[in-house]
């Protein structure tokens, strides 16, 4: 029989299996908080559970934590990159961030990734593999315990497509705001997605009050599909009128992603179109001046076409930011630090 990941149970989940295991059901939230709160990376921390019981978990039962293969720490804001070995020899890559309302984690949902999006490194090798939520708990909590400071945000917008990891997504979301484990508030999550209509409807139904962060990148159809094979199955039209959808059952307003990419999709018309499309929407800009990728031709749009972008969206009255780049020196871009490991 096939071995079942242990971190990736819910608590009711937990306690029918250790019911089953004859175990008393206080050994279930024993466990939980081992894995989910002392962040244990073994079944031999856990001290105060019987030998006995321990062994029979280990006989019983996969326990995923991640090995730290290199960690990359900006000199100019302290952001760590972290390339991390699953237990199969992959490798993810996740990035721990300083703010000063917190410090955030940003993680992989796959080893690699399909969509194939062309400013990005993460897709170059296509899709390896999809994470358990158990792998992407471990993120955080191997970072947790490498920096000994709490995570407050959680950002799922690494390597992969969350949504086209949809059902691991949602129990990796379960998990990680749960209150027997790191009781992150749903508001302090953000899912990122290129742009999957279905998957983003059904997500919209679970009513969750995380943010979800689209990846836009143009304004019209025609560009998007130059940059985002996925713009071929999904138009623009058929993305809004989801957004406003998500909108409705959820509350939360909706984060749309930019990158400005030089004499591509950061000119003054692009910022007129991108203005019209999303009107009415209650949405958020947040531009992001594209980080290089070495195996692709883009060009980072100069800092003054990336203001005038923003205050020309600022007059048409659309809520624009410009993100701050954090880690420009390490290897920014999701998939850059993986990428350059399977060369080296
Ligand atoms: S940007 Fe995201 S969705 Fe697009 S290829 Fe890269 S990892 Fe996949």
């Amino acid at each position: 029989m096939e071995k079942k990941d242990i971190k990736s149970l819910t608590m009711t989940e937990l306690r029918a299996e250790m019911e089953g295991m004859g175990e008393k059901t206080f050994r279930a939230a024993q466990l939980y908080e081992w894995m989910h709160r002392k962040l244990a990376r073994s079944f031999d921390e856990m001290t105060n559970l019987p030998l006995a019981m321990r062994e029979k978990c280990g006989e019983s039962y996969i326990y995923t934590a991640l090995r730290i293969l290199t960690v990359q720490e900006s000199a100019v804001d302290g952001t760590k990159k972290y390339l991390f070995a699953l237990a199969d020899g992959n490798m993810v890559e996740s990035v721990w961030m300083r703010y000063k309302h917190g410090n955030s984690v940003c993680i992989s949902s796959q080893v690699g990734c399909r969509m194939g999006c062309r400013f990005c490194a993460s897709t170059l090798n296509g899709l390896v593999r999809n994470l358990t939520p158990a792998e992407m708990l471990d993120q955080i909590y191997a970072i947790t315990l490498d920096t000994g400071e709490r995570v407050s945000n959680v950002v799922v917008m690494g390597s992969g497509e969350p949504l086209d990891n949809y059902e691991n997504l949602l129990r990796f979301l379960t998990l990680l705001t749960d209150e027997n484990g790191l009781h992150i508030s749903q508001r302090n999550v953000t899912v990122s997605t290129c742009g999957l209509v279905p998957q983003m409807r059904e997500l919209a139904e679970e009513k969750l009050q995380i943010t979800l962060a689209l990846s836009l990148h143009a304004p019209t159809d025609e560009k998007r599909r130059t940059l985002m094979p996925v713009a071929d199955r999904y138009s623009l039209e058929e993305l809004m009128e989801t957004c406003a959808y998500y909108f409705e059952q959820t509350g939360r307003r909706i984060t749309f992603e930019y990158s400005l990419v030089r004499d591509v999709n950061d000119t003054k018309q692009d910022a007129e179109t991108l203005a019209a499309l999303i009107r009415g929407l209650n949405c958020h800009v947040n531009l992001i001046p594209v980080n290089p990728v070495r195996e692709r031709e883009y060009v980072q749009s100069e800092r003054r076409a990336v203001e005038a972008f923003a205050a020309l969206l600022q007059k048409r009255g659309v809520n624009a930011t410009v993100r701050r780049e954090l880690g420009r020196d390490i290897d920014g871009a999701c998939g850059q630090l993986r990428r350059r490991f399977l060369e080296d």
